[in-house]
């Protein structure tokens, strides 16, 4: 195999097509898939030294793969980060990211609005190997520093969150974090790596499911791990050698693939997210839509200072509680109903009744998600079309309640 030279200015755009990429003695034009458990020697000599690690050789795919390695530089030379890992899944990422670095007695501070099984890692797994945890609200600074005045081991938290888009300020909360004796692990996942550099702004870590915008196809699942050289190498890698949260090769593939039309993808999604999320402000049927570019968005400037973007995830609240929302993912007939986000496909979901039924309705409060909260995935389909889909959405939200919206105000 011999390494093709890809210097480190490319953009990125360019980079999603060709970071990473290696070529085997058969000079082949797309990434070859290696889809191998294991590697020869040519000697015994060889395998002793590669064991001794005096040669570098592949040994084991649960250790490293070759396709793996070209998804691994592809995502780190994107996200400016020194390494990266892949994992089998988001949740495998970030897992790994936590467990790898803690231990009994350690301290973990968390923003609340986290995906429902980081929530779970934070609240339930840590607390079980003698691992204290606090959550805080992401939004609020005086929270961040009073949780962060006394020393902590690592910090996790995501922004923009789901459903709610909830922006946490990440040059304040890294600082707090590090004055605390803290690392900082970022999932980036709604903002992808093309909208926001959490590194460049402190962070330590970021993690990602590749499942969501980097396939955005529907297609396999995949996390990421990205930081820098030393701790992937001592800390993170042994971690993953030895449990094994190791991706597949044949998925690695996939996502070679996915990763060369993201820019494109997420382009023109973010595009019709603009767009409808302007004409849902407009609709008398909707309470609510945010959305980082609308007027009324809290965290505007916040979300404008710190990302490149404004992202494909629209949340909207629709008149009627559970009753309005329902009737409108019911009446839809192109976008579809689906927890997954960040995919060609439009998907709508409710999170009160699905992603968020088992934080239960205390948490869900404090974090705004009511009843008539729908998280809007904007795919790929034409505006319109889209727009046409939700009008009627809206019509029959609408006739769904005894009194109409339009009539109350
Ligand atoms: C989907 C998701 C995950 C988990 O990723 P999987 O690939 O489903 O394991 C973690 N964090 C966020 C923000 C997500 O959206």
């Amino acid at each position: 195999m011999t390494l093709f030279q890809q210097p480190k200015a490319y953009r990125p755009a360019t980079t999603l097509v060709h970071g990473g990429t290696t070529r085997s003695n058969f000079d082949e034009t797309a990434e070859a898939l290696f889809l191998t458990s294991g590697f020869v020697y040519a000697s015994a000599e060889q395998a002793e030294a590669t064991f001794a690690g005096t040669e570098r050789h592949y040994q084991y795919s649960r250790f490293g793969n070759p396709t793996v390695a070209m998804l691994e530089d592809r995502l780190a030379q994107l996200e400016g980060a020194e390494a990266c890992r892949a994992t089998a899944t988001g949740m495998a990422a970030v897992n790994a990211a936590i467990l790898s670095h803690v231990r009994a007695g350690d301290r973990v501070v968390a923003s609340r609005a986290l995906f429902g099984s980081c929530h779970w890692i934070v609240s339930t797994l840590l607390p079980r190997y003698g691992i204290e945890t606090a959550f805080v609200d992401g939004a609020d600074l005086a929270a961040w520093r009073a949780a962060l005045s006394r020393q902590a081991s690592l910090v996790l938290l995501e922004t923009p969150s789901n459903p709610m888009l909830e922006i946490v300020d990440l040059r304040v909360v890294t600082s707090l974090a590090h004055a605390a004796g803290a690392i900082v692990v970022v999932d980036n996942v709604f903002a992808t790596p093309l909208l926001q550099k959490p590194i460049e702004l402190g962070a330590d870590i970021v993690v990602y499911s590749l499942t969501k915008h980097s396939d955005g196809q529907g297609r396999v699942l995949g996390g990421a791990v990205l930081g820098r050289e030393k701790w992937v190498n001592d800390v993170l890698q042994p971690y993953i050698r030895n449990t094994g949260p190791s991706l597949s090769p044949f998925n690695a593939w996939v996502l070679l693939k996915g990763l060369e039309t993201l820019a494109l993808r997420v382009e023109a999604a973010q595009r019709t997210a603009g767009s409808l999320a302007a004409w849902l402000a407009g609709q008398p049927e909707v309470a609510r839509v945010w959305y980082p570019t609308l007027p009324d968005f809290a965290q505007r400037a916040l979300a404008a200072a710190q990302m490149r973007g404004s992202g494909t995830m629209v949340t909207f609240e629709v008149r009627g509680g559970k009753q309005g929302a329902f009737a409108l993912m019911n009446a839809l007939r192109l976008i579809r109903v689906s927890n997954n986000l960040g995919d060609s496909k439009s998907l709508v979901t409710h999170p009160a009744t699905t992603t968020h039924l088992r934080i239960g309705e205390a948490e869900r409060a404090r974090l705004g998600i009511t009843d008539g909260v729908i998280r809007f995935s904007v795919g790929l389909e034409d505006v319109e079309d889209l727009r046409e889909d939700l009008a009627a959405g809206l019509a029959a939200a609408a006739a769904s309640i005894p009194c109409a919206p339009a009539a109350t105000g």
